[in-house]
């Protein structure tokens, strides 16, 4: 790991212009090499400008800045499964100083039957709770608390099969639905989910698509949540740290079966949880 005095030595030598960084330190330690929609862009620059959020863009995409005490700047901008342009223009000062190649990525389709036609198209009398759920989650998804967040490594949350991956194409019976923006791991009923990170709980529910689901806020915009659930673990503003339970495993909401939905989202842009793991 570099020292103070190193990263201060090296600061002198550049005179602390805003230069693209080649070194990567130790003290932000983020997903790499995530260019893609559903991925994480990790962008260095050599900065210690403390206003370089009001000075930076990155194309049009929301980010968050991690520090370090060798003035480097982790720039940490998700991309929605949407974005369809194939780079990203990194403007600083109204410069523009570099080009991100934003590589494009396959998602295949998955085609499942429902039975239960009330969980396909759910009866109108659901309408209010489900539009009360989705601004619940809509909340609970762009929480951003500062935190001193350096890492974001992740234990798989649960042991068990990838049934879906995220950014998969879904038809149910036969029409097309919104993208699955998390990945599922089928599991045995009451199998224990682990919180993958540090975190807190910031919401708790019972919801009709999700079942029942909590959500964790990990810091700096980063949160993920856990769903179909046969009950939580925790209660709410509980802080956990990684590894403690926070639920289990259960087919409650909108399922085929059991397994755990994990979401992650950064800034409130749901992307593929599977970067995270270690
Ligand atoms: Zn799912």
């Amino acid at each position: 790991m570099k020292t103070k005095s190193l990263g201060l030595l090296i600061c002198l030598l550049s005179s602390c212009a805003n230069l693209p960084s080649l070194n990567k330190t130790e003290s932000c330690s983020f997903p790499m090499d995530n260019n893609y929609p559903g991925g994480l862009v990790n962008y260095y620059l050599k900065s210690n400008d403390s206003d370089l959020k009001n000075k930076l863009q990155m194309g049009n995409l929301k980010f968050t800045i991690c520090r370090d005490e060798d003035f480097n700047a982790n720039i940490l901008a998700p991309i929605p499964l949407t974005y369809s342009k194939n780079k990203i223009e990194v403007i600083l000062n109204n410069e523009l100083i570099d080009s991100i190649s934003i590589k494009s990525k396959f998602y295949r389709e998955s085609r499942i039957q429902i039975q239960n036609k009330d969980l396909v198209n759910p009866p109108s009398s659901m309408k209010k709770r489900i539009e009360r759920e989705y601004l619940r989650g809509l909340t609970a998804k762009n929480t951003l608390t500062s935190s001193n967040l350096k890492q974001t490594k992740m234990d798989i949350p649960v042991t068990g099969i990838t049934s879906s991956e995220f950014g998969v194409k879904r038809f149910i019976n036969g029409e097309p639905r919104n993208r699955h923006i998390g990945l599922d791991i089928a599991a045995n009923e009451g199998e224990p989910i682990r919180a993958p990170l540090d975190g807190k709980v910031i919401l708790i529910g019972n919801f009709f698509y999700k079942g029942n689901v909590v959500y964790l806020d990990h810091g700096n915009g980063l949160v993920s949540s856990y769903s179909h659930m046969s009950k939580e673990a925790v209660v709410i503003n509980q802080s956990l740290i990684a590894g403690e339970v926070l639920g289990y495993v259960g087919s409650t909401g909108r399922v085929t079966g059991p397994h755990l939905h994990w979401e992650v989202y950064f800034l409130g842009i749901p992307i593929n949880p599977e970067i995270f793991i270690k």
